[in-house]
């Protein structure tokens, strides 16, 4: 592979174009996941996350829970994040001669997604080990904490061997290495009840039909203006922001652990500061307000998170978030980047007033107020 478009030719007939990621309606993304090897079967709905909201935490967790702590603190969570992506796939234990094929296949697609931590991977049949080698990967090139990664790693290997396999990282970012293997101390035990989509998820995150009244574009329109790069190691940047492809309850298992470890005011300081820095790259040329206000909703369309329409007055801001993705009613993540992105946007400092969900479309109203 040697240019760029060779890279998104890659991408695009590896993730894309066998209708495996469908990313041609704005506001909403489905990942299918069903092929005949990959001991998958279902679809799943998902979003691009901005590595520096991750990474952000991830500091801050190191901050404040010492090293060692916020090792174990991501490691659980990458792990429950596995298990909820298996979980969503149905996924079962395969037998040994699938062993191999299933989860190279399964890493594959992580790395397809831009997940830069599993550019190779190789599984041993014969031991259940398994060696992952990434390059420059997201977030711990930021944070030279791994443990996430290796926590996913873990939780897919567990998953299809059927035994508890736990791994570790070797962080010397840009080069970094996951290990799986059953020499490793145990550290964490799935729990599958922990990571199970309520009963709303399948009705409420795949819309039949959608009415693109907001004007949006969808993923595949950013991709083929450039407005959304893929660079050589298949990492997805806007605006020089790096992405990548994650199922929506990612970043909600990320809330949930982060914030028993730690705090909720800790998770919205941290999610709010991330966003409003992000969003500053967002306008750099661009200076009328709803000019950058329409930038961040089509941005936010085009990368999975539903349609905007919004209101706005001196004291208030309103937005309508229509087909949000949906997580057992929780919104905490998604409303916290919208207000660091609406702060940004419109030079003030707002605060979230009230938050309210309708089942109908999905829709998710959020009242931002001027302090
Ligand atoms: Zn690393």
């Amino acid at each position: 592979m040697s240019t760029i478009d060779d890279v998104s030719r890659f991408v695009f007939s590896t993730l894309f174009f066998p209708k495996k990621v469908l990313i041609d309606r704005p506001g909403i993304i489905v990942n299918k996941i069903m092929q005949k090897y990959s001991g998958l079967n279902s679809q799943h709905r998902a979003v691009f996350f901005f590595e520096e909201i991750m990474s952000g935490l991830q500091n801050e967790s190191i901050k404040k829970l010492g090293r060692d702590k916020a090792k174990a603190l991501w490691y659980k969570t990458g792990k429950d994040v596995a298990a909820r992506y298996l979980v969503l796939g149905n996924a079962k234990k395969m037998p040994s001669f699938l062993q191999k094929i299933t989860i190279e296949y399964v890493l594959s697609g992580f790395r397809a997604a831009g997940q830069t931590f599993a550019l190779k991977t190789n599984f041993n049949s014969s031991d259940k080990s398994f060696v992952v080698t990434g390059n420059n990967n997201l977030v711990c090139r930021k944070t030279n904490l791994g443990d996430f990664s290796s926590g996913l790693v873990s939780g897919i290997v567990s998953f299809f061997t059927g035994e508890n396999i736990e791994a570790e990282t070797i962080c010397n970012c840009p080069n970094c290495k996951i290990i799986a293997n059953k020499k490793i101390q145990k550290k964490y035990i799935l729990n599958i009840d922990f990571v199970r989509p309520d009963k709303y998820y399948f009705s409420l995150n795949f819309p039949k039909f959608i009415s693109n009244s907001s004007g949006s574009g969808s993923f595949k329109d950013f991709i083929k203006f450039r407005k959304i790069v893929v660079d050589i190691d298949s990492k997805f940047t806007y605006k020089g922001h790096a992405l990548a492809l994650g199922e929506i309850g990612l970043f909600h298992i990320i809330a949930r652990n982060y914030i028993d470890a730690l705090s909720k005011k800790s998770f919205d300081d941290v999610v709010l500061k991330a966003s409003i820095n992000i969003a500053k790259d967002m306008f750099a040329k661009k200076i009328n307000e709803s000019d950058k206000i329409d930038e961040i909703f089509k941005m936010l369309s085009a990368v999975g998170y539903g349609n905007f329409f919004f209101r706005k007055n001196l004291k208030k801001i309103t937005v309508i978030n229509k087909w949000v993705p949906y997580y057992d009613g929780i919104f905490y993540y998604q409303q916290l980047m919208l207000c660091g992105f609406l702060n940004a946007a419109t030079n003030h400092k707002w605060s979230i007033l009230e938050v309210s969900f309708e089942k109908k479309e999905s829709t998710l109203k959020i009242v931002l107020e001027k302090r």
